[in-house]
């Protein structure tokens, strides 16, 4: 019998959680099947009990349900447990539903496997203390940066999380402005102000020609954080296509006991959309 998982958010319809499941099962012969649900955030219980009555074995968990997913959740495992928000839930035979997080573990993959970046002894910024960040931290501090700085337009996000995630590492808060006249070894964009085509006021004191940049967000064009950073003298510039590919392998292995390999489904992922349908498996 097939296997029924999925993805919840709101919006949900330009998830690429989906296509990039389906190529999962493929490769590796699992018979699943893989839809999107779009639940506003009202409704998220009452959904959320629907979904599992109805037999989803699983589903991942985006924008903006992360923390609430974390609340509603009978368990906590893994990442979850330290960063309090969830993208990956493994629902029981009972019902019960256990919450883990695999963004921090995807970022990390692609970082140190794909993009061969070492983060050990390195000073490190993240841009942005939303979600995206609150589910990195943990991993990042784990790799044992000499510092990971965290900036933010709304500085009080970033010192309570810089409190928060403090006991795991050397992690610091500050605004954008605040920021040190030093390069970084390391700058990630985890803000959402791309998604609106912004680039918000950073110095550019913080990108030398050995900074890695790695934007979260993805497009099928150079990103407007990313063609910031290059005009300002960046030379090794990364988007989040690597994590999105990395943390939905991590959610596939806790389901169903067998990574994926990426690299493959990472390549059929950047074509033009017309390319990509016909790599969708038929
Ligand atoms: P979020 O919780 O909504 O947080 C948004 C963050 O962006 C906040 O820190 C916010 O600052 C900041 N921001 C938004 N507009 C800004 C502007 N104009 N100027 C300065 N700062 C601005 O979003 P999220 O879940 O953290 O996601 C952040 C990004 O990461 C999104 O683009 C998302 O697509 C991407 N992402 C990618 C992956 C992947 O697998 N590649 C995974 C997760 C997320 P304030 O606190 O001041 O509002």
């Amino acid at each position: 019998m097939t296997d029924r998982y999925g993805v919840i958010g709101h919006p949900i319809a330009h998830s690429k959680s989906p296509i990039i499941h389906q190529l999962f099962a493929k490769q590796t012969k699992q018979d699943i099947s893989y839809e999107a649900f779009d639940i506003r955030p009202d409704d998220l219980d009452k959904e959320v009990r629907r979904l599992v009555k109805d037999g989803l074995r699983g589903f991942n968990v985006t924008v903006p349900h992360k923390e609430a997913i974390a609340e509603l959740a009978d368990v906590l495992v893994g990442q979850a447990l330290r960063c309090k928000a969830v993208n990956t839930v493994t629902v029981a035979e009972d019902g019960t539903l256990a919450g883990d997080n695999t963004d921090g573990l995807g970022l990390l993959r692609d970082l140190r496997r794909n993009l061969r970046v070492s983060l050990a002894g390195e000073l490190i910024l993240i841009l942005g203390a939303g979600g995206a960040t609150r589910g990195i931290v943990p991993a990042l501090l784990e790799a044992e940066p000499a510092e990971l700085k965290i900036a933010n337009r709304t500085s009080e996000r970033a010192e309570l999380l810089a409190d928060e995630f403090g006991e795991y590492g050397p992690v610091q808060a500050c605004t954008f402005d605040a920021l040190e006249q030093q390069p970084f070894d390391l700058v990630i964009n985890a803000t959402s102000a791309g998604l609106r085509g912004e680039t918000p006021p950073f110095p550019s004191s913080i990108i030398g020609p050995d900074t890695v940049c790695y934007d979260l967000s993805y497009a099928m064009s150079e990103t407007p954080f990313l063609s910031w950073a290059r005009e300002h003298g960046g030379e090794n510039l990364y988007q989040g296509w690597g994590m999105l590919v990395e943390q939905a392998a991590e959610s596939f292995m806790i389901w169903r006991g067998e990574r994926p390999d990426t690299e493959d489904v990472l390549r059929r992922l950047r074509r033009p959309p017309d390319k990509l349908a016909l790599a969708v498996p038929g």
